[in-house]
């Protein structure tokens, strides 16, 4: 039981840390199992702010949250069965009731995040997957492919179609494509490239290109002429040990080179403009994440550090996730770092740092405004 009322940021991180347990799970919602990205999740309202709460992970079934649809029609939260507060649940958008002359659903080619936003794995496939002792820990990104829930390779074709019916029927506001590592030393720059010119021609949506740095820093301006806004490298883990315990191959990149990338990538997309994501609760003390936070926001680079959500069925699904202690005691002085550097989630022009519902970070960066 909560001894005192919680606050919005309070809230929002005990919820993205511990998970919610739901009482009786509706068919009109929007959740997903695996995949990369958020996964297990369900997009909630909470008090006006949208986040998406693990409620398929390990523990959230622990959870002492838990959300009840009441026959009233409303959503309720409660903690240890003491209503906390009316909630909102995000329903399935209509663009999953579609699907593609060929009979591909459109749901299998992109997903809704939170309220507005599509996201996409542009290659469902990748190199450092391939060797699962060598794969990144967290990440299920060959997960929803094998269950069928997906398909390895979104055409630029399909995407432009789905985001245009996304935009019309649903109202989405910006997009996020990422993709798993090809073999080429572009690093998944020339499929993002190929995808947005798509998209770009078939409507006007604000994109996010994601995808380790490429070899050549050429691509970020043929990433930015193809219709690619924002730009987000993501190291996942800041301290050299973690990032070859967590994930070796991806390590091989290191935070060094990826410096490099960011003062590049920055000279081209714009000071705000190029993010990357941090999952705090993987060995990284807090003073690690906020030192290199420093160094990125120097650099015009957005550090979207989010809780490490262990997702079931990857090596980690049994690895604690962070408490709401240790993730305030980043997220309250990162949030007022950003505040003096005047660099902020909602100037981002597309992408994760912009929708934020991975984690509290911008309810912190409100609260310090
Ligand atoms: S923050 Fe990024 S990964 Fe999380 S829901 Fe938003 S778009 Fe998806």
């Amino acid at each position: 039981m909560q001894n005192a009322p919680l606050n919005r940021q309070q809230l929002i991180t005990e919820l993205l840390t511990q998970g919610v347990q739901v009482i009786n799970p509706q068919q009109q919602h929007a959740s997903r199992h695996g995949g990369a990205g958020p996964s297990d999740h369900q997009a909630m309202n909470i008090d006006g702010v949208t986040v998406m709460v693990p409620v398929y992970t390990h523990s959230a079934h622990r959870s002492p949250w838990q959300v009840k649809h009441e026959e009233s029609g409303t959503t309720r939260l409660y903690n240890q069965s003491i209503p906390v507060r009316e909630i909102g649940v995000t329903r399935k958008p209509r663009f999953y009731e579609r699907q593609t002359a060929e009979g591909i659903p459109y749901s299998q080619i992109a997903t809704l995040h939170g309220t507005d936003v599509l996201a996409t794995t542009v290659l469902q496939t990748c190199i450092r997957y391939e060797n699962r002792a060598k794969a990144c820990q967290f990440c299920a990104i060959g997960q929803s492919l094998a269950a069928g829930s997906t398909i390895a390779r979104k055409t630029p074709q399909q995407l432009a179609e789905v985001a245009k019916a996304a935009v019309e029927l649903d109202g989405v506001k910006h997009m996020v494509m990422t993709t798993g590592t090809p073999s080429g030393s572009d690093r998944g720059a020339r499929i993002l490239v190929e995808s947005a010119e798509a998209i770009k021609a078939a409507v006007n949506l604000p994109l996010q290109g994601q995808c380790e740095p490429p070899g050549d820093p050429r691509w970020f301006q043929r990433l930015k002429d193809a219709g690619i806004d924002t730009l987000g490298m993501h190291l996942e883990a800041v301290t050299p040990e973690v990032r070859a315990r967590i994930m070796p191959g991806k390590a091989q990149v290191s935070v060094e080179q990826y410096l490099i990338a960011f003062a590049d990538a920055v000279a081209v997309f714009g000071r705000g403009q190029v993010s990357t994501y941090i999952l705090a609760g993987l060995g990284d003390t807090p003073q690690a994440i906020l030192t290199l936070s420093e160094k990125l926001i120097a650099l015009g680079v957005y550090p979207f550090v989010v809780p490490f959500v262990p997702i079931s069925g990857t090596p980690l699904e049994h690895h604690a996730a962070p408490d709401s202690a240790f993730m305030t005691s980043i997220l309250q002085p990162l949030g007022q770092m950003l505040n003096q550097a005047n660099l902020r989630s909602r100037d981002i022009k597309a992408g994760c740092g912009r929708c934020g519902a991975c984690s509290s970070l911008s309810s912190f960066e409100q609260a310090m405004a």
